[in-house]
């Protein structure tokens, strides 16, 4: 099977650490034109650094600085990048923060953040992303499906997470969107699916793997007993970007060396 995104333009955000970099450079490997996303000026030059990666590599990239969560810079994110490129094909919805709290103790300051660019963001960026689908229509040149857009949700949406109720809230919402979304574009041939990641060595969760202690404790609740890494991501991601995914919307795909088979429950329960 061979998979090409040749021809397609791709919006990652939060695509200047993590997860959002394995995603950017697999597109990138594809043949996507990718947009690589950075939230601030602070960002820049890891941004900077990713679409040189991705360019000496013989692929094609820009930087682009937008917040998510505020509505005026994502549509001038969209109008922009189809101004210079003609198009977005793909958008994977994947910045994402934590701002931990026990429940009593969470300000709301701390639920608006997390929920602003976890779930605000996201419904933001999609909505943008469909309006240029439905305008551009389907171009089998690029794909068969007229646009795709793949949430980067969690395990959390379906493993209650104590201490992070703003994060697991924002999560569980991304389901509901995600599956809202395929049914209601479904028949526009916009295909609309999560990728929910388990425990993924990056930025956002050091302090879950940068001791031995750590690694050790998070490896007893995965099967697979290793930490999944951004490429892990940017496998499913190329996947479900491509028309050999072209029969799956409206799911949440977990890849997560099989957290979600709950391991604590392997000696009986
Ligand atoms: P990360 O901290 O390395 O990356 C998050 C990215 O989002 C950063 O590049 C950050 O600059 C960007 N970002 C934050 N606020 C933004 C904003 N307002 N606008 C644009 N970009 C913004 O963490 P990561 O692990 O790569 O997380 C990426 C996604 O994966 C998140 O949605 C996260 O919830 C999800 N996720 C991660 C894991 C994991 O184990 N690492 C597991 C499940 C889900």
């Amino acid at each position: 099977m061979e998979i090409s995104l040749r021809n397609q333009v791709a919006i990652v955000t939060g695509a200047s650490s993590g997860i959002g970099t394995g995603i950017a450079k697999s597109l990138a490997s594809s043949g996507a034109t990718v947009i690589v996303n950075h939230s601030s000026e602070r960002s820049l030059n890891d941004a900077k650094t990713i679409v040189r990666e991705i360019i000496d590599a013989g692929g094609k990239g820009i930087t682009y600085q937008c917040d998510v969560s505020k509505e005026d810079q994502v549509v001038k994110m969209f109008q922009d990048v189809v101004a210079e490129f003609g198009t977005v094909d793909i958008l994977i919805n994947n910045a994402g923060i934590q701002k931990d709290a026990k429940f009593t103790e969470m300000t709301l300051d701390q639920w608006n953040a997390v929920i602003g660019v976890n779930l605000t963001g996201q419904f933001l960026c999609a909505r943008e992303a469909i309006k240029e689908f439905l305008r551009r229509g389907i171009d089998p040149s690029r794909s068969v499906a007229c646009g795709k857009i793949i949430h980067v949700s969690s395990v959390h949406e379906v493993i209650p997470w104590a201490g992070h109720a703003n994060y697991a809230a924002s999560k569980g919402a991304i389901r509901m969107l995600m599956q809202t979304l395929a049914q209601e574009y479904g028949a526009d041939k916009i295909r609309v699916n999560s990728i929910c990641p388990g425990a993924i060595q990056t930025p956002i969760n050091t302090n879950a793997w940068n001791t031995q202690e750590a690694m050790n404790s998070l490896l007893a609740l995965i099967p697979y007993n290793r930490i999944g890494q951004p490429q892990d991501i940017g496998n499913l991601a190329v996947f479900l970007a491509s028309d050999a995914s072209d029969y799956i919307t409206g799911a949440s795909i977990f890849i997560d060396g099989g957290m979600t088979t709950f391991e604590s429950f392997s000696t009986g329960g």
